[in-house]
């Protein structure tokens, strides 16, 4: 008998440490989840992620029961739990699949040590990504810290290495230990807001959403992805943050589908992800810091009021604002939004990326510390091939671009619902007929820019250019 320790693969289907646990075990396999209180009162602990969680968890201890099993839940610090498991069910040893992050990497390194010196076995397996990290890399076998040359290498790769998707998982019904019920977010987060963004749970959601997707907008992704008002994006990211799906389900769903530059360029996101996630494995001062260190000596003027503003959707650009609010409200950002206030909070408010980042974090459902440190420093041009710092997003024009009719807008931001296209990412410009026409006046229902866009930009690039003046090699990571 094998315990499996689920963490970020809350699923039965194509999960392979689950699989081969039930496989060298004849099917006898303890399914186990441990709440860990370091990542609860983490740094980057979120009441909305959670609740997900909860909702994820409950989704696969339904699925377990139609086997009858159920998710033997416990809560503690992993190791005694592991080791209080095994003493329990006599079983021989433990298997999971792999996380990158800096803290999952200690924490796996100490468990398997301790293990192993109890006499128990432990299996770890590739399963959160395509490729490892030590399976793209350059001709020198160091990490790639540019995404083209890295994408490159990984579709090569692929071309050799087929995806495999795995199906259930064998299990065989066994007796299994007494579980802890699967606690109220309230247990966990006492003081957690009532209303929290929910987001369907579950496999068979997952797959199904997986399959919409691939069925409809995946054929004109290269271009609905940017249209901020429309469902062109999968919106599958919290899926496989809680690997409610394998990145295997999503990349074989794509390249069965017809081949074209939709699934071409969503296959591009899947490689994204795998990108960050190898950065973050081999760069880890990147959660702490700019990943290019010059940039931490960037003076920020970080003011208080200004930052309210953005997380309130209070800024008076509509794109950044519909954008704070869908987040609120969702849990969720398009991309394209993501990158526009990413842009707006460092470049035009002037804030620190890492208050972003830390806010992101509390917020997204699939809230990632790798894709969200990559995203943030993307945006920041403090990250890896990051856009140059001097490239700064025009929140008007962004608006008027990828949300031409001001749909976007309209929907987060009630107050503008009846402002003409023309001045609707601008409505300051609105004459005072035209506000009381539209219902609503600016400065009153409606704030006017807190910050003025031209002003900041110049004041955004003295403070880059402040600290890679003396230091011309400042653009490269060393
Ligand atoms: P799709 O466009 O359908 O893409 C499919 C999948 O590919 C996504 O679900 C996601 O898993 C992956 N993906 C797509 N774009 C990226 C990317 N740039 N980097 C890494 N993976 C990507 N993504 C997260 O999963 N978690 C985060 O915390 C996160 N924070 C971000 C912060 C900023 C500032 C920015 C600019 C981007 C961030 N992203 C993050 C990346 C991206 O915005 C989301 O993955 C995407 O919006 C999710 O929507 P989707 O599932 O419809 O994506």
């Amino acid at each position: 008998m094998l315990i499996h320790w689920f963490r970020r693969d809350l699923r039965l289907r194509d999960n392979t440490a689950l699989i081969a646990a039930a496989h060298a075990a004849g099917g006898a396999v303890v399914p186990v989840f441990i709440f860990d209180d370091a990542i609860l009162s983490g740094r980057f602990a979120s009441p909305a992620r959670t609740q997900f969680l909860l909702d994820c968890l409950a989704a696969l201890d339904a699925e377990l029961r139609t086997l009858g099993l159920y998710l033997v839940v416990r809560r503690g610090e992993p190791l005694s739990e592991l080791i209080a498991l095994l003493r329990e069910t006599g079983a021989t040893g433990v298997t999971w699949n792999r996380d990158y992050t800096p803290y999952a990497i200690r924490r796996d390194r100490a468990i398997k040590q301790s293990l192993r010196a109890a006499g128990y076995s432990t299996h770890s397996y590739k399963d959160l990504v395509i490729f490892e990290m030590d399976e793209v890399v350059t001709a020198e076998g160091r990490p790639y810290t540019v995404y083209t040359p890295y994408a490159k290498r990984w579709r090569a790769r692929l071309a050799t290495e087929p995806v495999r998707v795995q199906e259930m998982s064998g299990l065989a019904t066994i007796p299994l230990p007494p579980s802890k019920p699967i606690p109220r977010l309230t247990e966990l987060f006492p003081d957690a807001p009532a209303e929290l963004p929910r987001f369907p749970a579950g496999e068979a959601v997952a797959l199904a959403a997986l399959d919409h997707f691939v069925r409809g907008p995946l054929i004109d992704y290269a271009q609905g992805r940017d249209r901020l008002a429309a469902a062109g994006t999968s919106r599958l990211s919290p899926y496989l943050r809680m690997g409610v799906l394998s990145p295997r389900q999503c990349l074989s769903a794509a390249l069965n589908a017809p081949p074209g530059p939709g699934p071409e360029s969503w296959i591009g996101e899947l490689i994204w992800r795998d990108f960050y996630i190898q950065v973050l494995y081999h760069f880890p001062h990147a959660l702490r810091g700019s990943f290019k260190p010059v940039y931490d000596r960037i003076a920020w003027p970080n003011d208080p009021t200004l930052f309210a503003a953005w997380q309130q959707g209070q800024t008076g650009y509509p794109i950044v604002d519909a954008a704070m609010r869908q987040l609120q409200r969702e849990g969720w950002m398009h991309n394209r939004a993501r990158m526009i206030v990413a842009s707006f909070l460092t470049k035009d408010l002037l804030v620190d990326w890492r208050w972003g980042e830390r806010h992101f974090m509390h917020l997204l459902l699939d809230g990632d510390p790798a894709a969200n440190n990559g995203g943030w420093q993307w945006a920041a041009g403090t990250g890896t091939d990051a856009q140059p710092y001097f490239r700064i997003f025009n929140p008007v024009s962004q608006g008027q671009k990828f949300d031409p009719d001001g749909a976007y807008v309209r929907r987060y931001v009630p107050e503008l619902a009846r402002v003409p296209a023309r001045y609707i990412h601008e409505p300051h410009t609105m004459p005072l007929a035209e506000q009381i026409r539209a219902g609503v006046q600016i400065g009153r229902d409606y704030p006017a820019p807190i910050v003025d866009h031209a002003t900041q930009r110049k004041r955004a690039l003295e403070l880059y250019r402040a600290v890679t003046h003396d230091n011309p090699s400042a653009e490269r990571y060393a």
